[in-house]
């Protein structure tokens, strides 16, 4: 059994190694892609302008990887909880999405069923890259301008929210829905297969869940339940009185 300990100390000793590699990898990417953009933009000659666009195409999805694999290691003490105005927040994403959405020719709707402001608690950043790796594949698995994506937000009780993305895409078979969330897992071309696992790591460290369900050819939708800000008891020591501010 000393075995199997030892052995998953090496395991989280190489997680750590790779989270930091990843780190150090961001930044020179970062420049190298700066400059990629810059030699592009001054435009050379045809065959150069097609190198730069291919390299700048790989760049772009090596900066993907590093990102989406930095999330997945990034522990949750280093996350920066905040109460969040999270429609808002969900706002913001469709309005950035869009146009990759009307490139497509569809429209994103966003529907928000709640009277009263929601605040989350939660980082906003990584909440954000959540929604936008969950309605990208939402966008990826649509073929016609026909189908649609909604985006819902919902009060599920005075504790907890749920934000619900729907699409009427591919659909996802009952065997490939088991092997979601595995890293590395994806039926595309140029696809990563760490946006669901990223997903799912974020989430979780939020204390919230997420949920696929999909019926092959109908459509998938994707359930997220996350907590809501909670009010906090300030108590003072001078009066012994207790202070509760709604947050
Ligand atoms: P990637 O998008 O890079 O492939 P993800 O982890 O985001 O990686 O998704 C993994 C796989 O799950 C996808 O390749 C696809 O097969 C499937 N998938 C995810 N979301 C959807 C969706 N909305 N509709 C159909 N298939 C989906
Ligand atoms: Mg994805």
């Amino acid at each position: 059994n000393s075995m199997k300990i030892q052995e998953l100390e090496k395991l989280s000793l190489i997680g750590e190694l790779a989270a930091g590699v990843a780190h150090e990898i961001r930044n020179p990417l970062t420049s190298i892609i700066g400059f990629a953009q810059i030699i592009k933009e001054s435009s050379i000659d045809e065959a150069t302008d097609k190198y730069l666009e291919i390299m700048l195409n790989e760049l772009n999805r090596i900066s993907t990887i590093v990102n989406e694999f930095m999330c997945i290691s990034k522990p949750k003490e280093s996350m920066e909880f905040r109460n969040t105005d999270i429609k808002a927040l969900v706002s913001r994403v469709i309005e950035f999405m869009k146009p990759q959405a009307s490139l497509k020719g569809l429209n994103l709707i966003e529907f928000i069923n709640s009277d009263s402001i929601i605040t989350a608690h939660c980082d906003p950043n990584h909440l954000t890259q959540v929604l936008m790796n969950l309605i990208q594949n939402a966008l990826e698995a649509t073929t016609e301008s026909t189908q649609k994506i909604v985006v819902s937000l919902k009060n599920v009780n005075k504790d907890s929210l749920l934000i619900k993305i729907t699409d009427q895409g591919s659909g996802i078979s009952p065997e490939r829905q088991k092997r979601l969330f595995e890293p590395f897992y994806t039926t595309k071309e140029k696809g990563t297969g760490l946006g669901l696992m990223m997903c799912k790591r974020i989430i979780e460290n939020h204390n919230g869940t997420i949920e696929i369900n999909s019926q092959l050819g109908k459509g998938t939708t994707v359930r997220i339940i996350l907590p809501k800000a909670v009010s906090r008891l300030q108590s003072s020591s001078k009066t012994g009185l207790s202070v509760q501010r709604q947050l």
